[in-house]
């Protein structure tokens, strides 16, 4: 294409909310087969809400809730906002926490009142000596099943809580990805969340079942993006979050949800200033009609 066809369309771009970082990502947008979509905060609105709180024999939900609101606190995750402004909803203030920790993909740990306490995946509670009890491992398999996330909470030598969150797809994901169909692409949805609650997602949006990579760690979501490359595919990989970065910058053709973080921002080529998933399919249809037309 030549230069002013590639500066007409990138104008065309920003009055569609697309902000393209330079010319040559529209050669990109043109070549891409497949759009893999990170779920919370892409596909859905990552605002999550607390649905509820099922906890060990002689553990209250007001102690479950401190703990782990505590903790939660220091965190900048959607599951980390729902529960700690439910904890304070609840209790008013919380304690303090010291020592906090991060671990991308799997939950938080933090020292409250003297107690470490930990609050993620089963598998991270489980690296930390905190097996959970059979009942609680019923409740989370039934809150699983029902589509949402669940959030492990432990201290003292064991698992005491089970806290259930979740969020709601975006009004304007199913359409999205049936734009995105119809130019001829696969969508692709890939999270960390566990495989029921994709699953659920993938239904809602009409994602194919066998297109769904769930439990994926952060650091796992590259891997994914480069195997599909390997298959010979071309992939947009659209984004919102810390642990997209890579991904992103992985990917063919990245696309940074513009209501997202500036890591992923700054790793996208592309973004999508309102967040609305729609705005994926309007980049593809532009740089089709950009270089399709001009030569
Ligand atoms: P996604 O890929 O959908 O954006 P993440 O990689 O951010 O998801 O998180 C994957 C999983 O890690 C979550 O579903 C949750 O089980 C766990 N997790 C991550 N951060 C936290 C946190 N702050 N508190 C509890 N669990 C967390
Ligand atoms: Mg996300």
């Amino acid at each position: 294409a030549t230069p002013t066809a590639l500066m007409v369309g990138t104008g065309r771009g920003a009055q569609l909310g697309i902000l393209i970082k330079g010319p040559e990502v529209l050669e990109n947008t043109r070549r891409v087969d497949t759009v893999v979509l990170d779920k919370t905060g892409t596909v859905t609105t990552g605002r999550m809400t607390l649905h509820g709180v099922r906890t060990a024999e002689g553990v209250t939900e007001e102690e479950a809730l401190r703990l782990a609101g505590a903790v939660e606190h220091a965190s900048e995750h959607p599951i980390a906002a729902a529960i700690a402004t439910a904890a304070a909803d609840r209790l008013g203030t919380l304690p303090a926490v010291e020592g906090f920790e991060n671990v991308p993909g799997l939950g938080v740990r933090g020292v409250v009142d003297g107690r470490t306490v930990v609050a993620g995946r089963e598998s991270l509670l489980a690296e930390h000596g905190l097996p959970l009890p059979a009942a609680l491992a019923g409740a989370r398999r039934a809150a699983e099943a029902a589509g949402r996330t669940t959030v492990v909470v432990g201290w003292d030598g064991a698992a005491r809580a089970v806290l259930e969150v979740a969020d709601a797809v975006k009004p304007t994901s199913a359409e999205a990805i049936a734009e995105l169909r119809a130019l001829g692409l696969t969508p692709v949805l890939l999270t960390g969340d566990n495989r029921a609650v994709a699953e659920a997602v993938a239904a809602e949006v009409g994602i194919d079942p066998a297109q769904v990579y769930a439990e994926v760690l952060p650091e796992d979501k590259v891997a994914a993006v480069e195997t599909l490359q390997a298959e010979g595919r071309v992939v947009a990989m659209v984004g919102d979050g810390v642990n997209d970065a890579a991904a992103l910058a992985q990917a063919d053709l990245g696309l940074a949800m513009g209501t997202g973080t500036d890591a992923a921002i700054e790793a996208g080529d592309l973004t999508l200033v309102r967040g609305d998933l729609r705005s994926a399919a309007d980049a593809i249809r532009l740089s089709r009609r950009t270089l399709g037309t001009i030569k």
